[in-house]
């Protein structure tokens, strides 16, 4: 049984995370989208949201699960039982990010870090960009799934 944490903030949640947890879902038995809280952080959505876009997109998948979780990924990932954490790779930045990342979270607890590289046609999507378009009343229908809305 291969279970991964795909974790996120997920402010609001666009087809580049869609992309990459389809196609986790031919290496893993099993993957719990994992909403990370720090309350440090402002969003746009609030978690209740986040939750919701991320149920609804999801609801038809019985290998998906959504949660929540603060602290650490890993100590999260040891409490659900799950030895991977999946992520998307879209450019050179994102690698130098997450490779630090993955190599302390597998010298920390032993869980491996296993990345897809996001398609050409959906690499230039990341949250931050949605927001900006959705503040600036752009149409951001392309950019997520059906399901997110954002009211002013
Ligand atoms: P974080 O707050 O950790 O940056 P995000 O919700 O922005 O969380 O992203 C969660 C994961 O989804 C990360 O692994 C990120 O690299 C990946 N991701 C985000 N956008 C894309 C995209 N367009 N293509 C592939 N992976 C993506």
């Amino acid at each position: 049984m291969k279970k991964a944490v795909f974790p996120g903030s997920f402010d609001p949640i666009t087809l580049g995370h869609c992309e990459i947890i389809e196609r986790g879902l031919a290496i893993f038995d099993e993957i719990i989208l994992a909403i990370g809280i720090n309350a440090d952080k402002k969003y746009m959505f609030s978690l209740e949201k986040r939750k919701y876009f991320l149920e609804k997109t999801f609801e038809n998948y019985p290998k998906i699960t959504v949660k929540t979780y603060q602290g650490l990924t890993v100590e999260f990932c040891k409490k659900e039982k799950a030895n991977y954490i999946l992520r998307g790779l879209r450019n050179p930045l994102d690698f130098e990010f997450e490779r630090s990342i993955a190599e302390t979270n597998k010298k920390m607890a032993d869980i491996e870090s296993v990345f897809l590289l996001s398609s050409g046609e959906k690499s230039h999507i990341s949250s931050t960009i949605v927001r900006d378009v959705m503040r600036n009343n752009g149409n951001y229908k392309f950019l997520v799934p059906p399901i997110v809305k954002y009211e002013k």
